[in-house]
């Protein structure tokens, strides 16, 4: 089986060294071709376009940052579906809006092509490791068809419903999780503001109630002032974003999760777009005048 991969960025750099690895025949695209090539060197073909990449294969994988990125992939006049083929299966990994996915799954049936929405939780450890956790929307047929090739970079394949069901999944986990980044920086500022050591109080935290993944990460970042990513704070605001107007979309109030949304948008005003989202620690730091690190 031919298989493609459009998106070679934090996610992607390592979901397609695991196909690669794994044996697979897998062509790249990235709008950086610098970011490709390392696996070039490993043995992938490059493509100049998505439409060369599904003209020569027949399992298509992107794993790209927005849905307006995902749309302009897909659509634009060197667009995967100017070379879509039927019988073709394509997989969007990224983070993405249901609608959307929704709508790319509606053209690409018109063509004979399948679509399944793949979003995937476990960051680029996960990804690194093979041990994404994968949300799969769409027809349980093509996900049977490709369940090998989706084990290479995940240990656990959840099948969730119609395409874009995926995505719910996801943005509810990431409404979940970004609060918990949120709060878990608020109270440790508060925490130490208050006189606590930062070490004692994660200890404490952690086999309490309060612990939480996020908190989790916070040894090997916010402690040491490591605010790389990872996963960036502009991604984040587009997951809470999207979490936001899945929520107008069924009605369902968010308070928290705007308060999220607020709090992603004044580390955005602070110039840290580009850095983990533990970074949302940084300006209630600078507000409170405390640091919370061990070195
Ligand atoms: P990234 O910005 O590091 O990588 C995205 C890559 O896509 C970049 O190399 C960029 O050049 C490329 N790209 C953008 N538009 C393109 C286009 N039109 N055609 C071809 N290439 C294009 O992002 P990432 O952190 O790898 O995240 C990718 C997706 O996975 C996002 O939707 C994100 O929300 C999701 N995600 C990220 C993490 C994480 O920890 N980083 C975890 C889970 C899910």
């Amino acid at each position: 089986m031919k298989i493609g991969f459009i998106g070679i960025g934090q996610m992607g750099r390592h979901m397609s060294r695991r196909i690669l690895e794994a044996g697979y025949d897998l062509t790249i695209h990235d709008l950086k071709k610098e970011a490709a090539v390392p696996l070039l060197e490993k043995g992938a073909k490059w493509s100049n376009s998505p439409k060369e990449v599904a003209k020569s294969c027949e399992l298509v994988f992107s794993s790209l940052p927005t849905p307006q990125n995902i749309e302009e992939m897909v659509y634009g006049d060197s667009g995967l579906s100017k070379g879509w083929k039927k019988g073709d299966i394509y997989v969007d990994m990224s983070t993405n809006s249901p609608s959307t996915i929704r709508k790319i799954a509606a053209d690409a049936k018109k063509a004979g092509v399948t679509v399944l929405d793949a979003p995937v939780s476990g960051g680029t450890k996960g990804a690194d490791a093979g041990t994404l956790a994968i949300m799969v929307g769409g027809d349980t047929a093509a996900m049977e068809k490709i369940r090998d090739v989706l084990l290479t970079m995940g240990k656990k394949i959840f099948p969730v419903g119609d395409a874009g069901c995926g995505n719910i999944c996801k943005l509810v986990n990431n409404l979940i999780s970004l609060a918990c980044n949120s709060i878990s920086a608020e109270g440790f500022v508060l925490g130490v503001k208050a006189g606590i050591d930062p070490q004692t109080l994660w200890e404490i935290v952690s086999m309490s109630t309060g612990n939480n993944w996020c908190m989790q990460q916070f040894p090997n970042t916010t402690f040491k002032g490591n605010f790389e990513p990872g996963f960036r704070v502009g991604l984040a605001y587009k997951d809470i974003g999207l979490a936001l107007d899945l929520g107008k979309e069924y009605k369902v109030p968010l308070p928290v999760g705007e308060t999220v949304k607020k709090d992603l948008q004044d580390t955005i005003a602070a110039g840290f777009i580009d850095k983990g989202v533990d970074a949302v620690i940084l300006p209630l730091e600078k507000e409170c005048g405390v640091k919370v690190r061990t070195l």
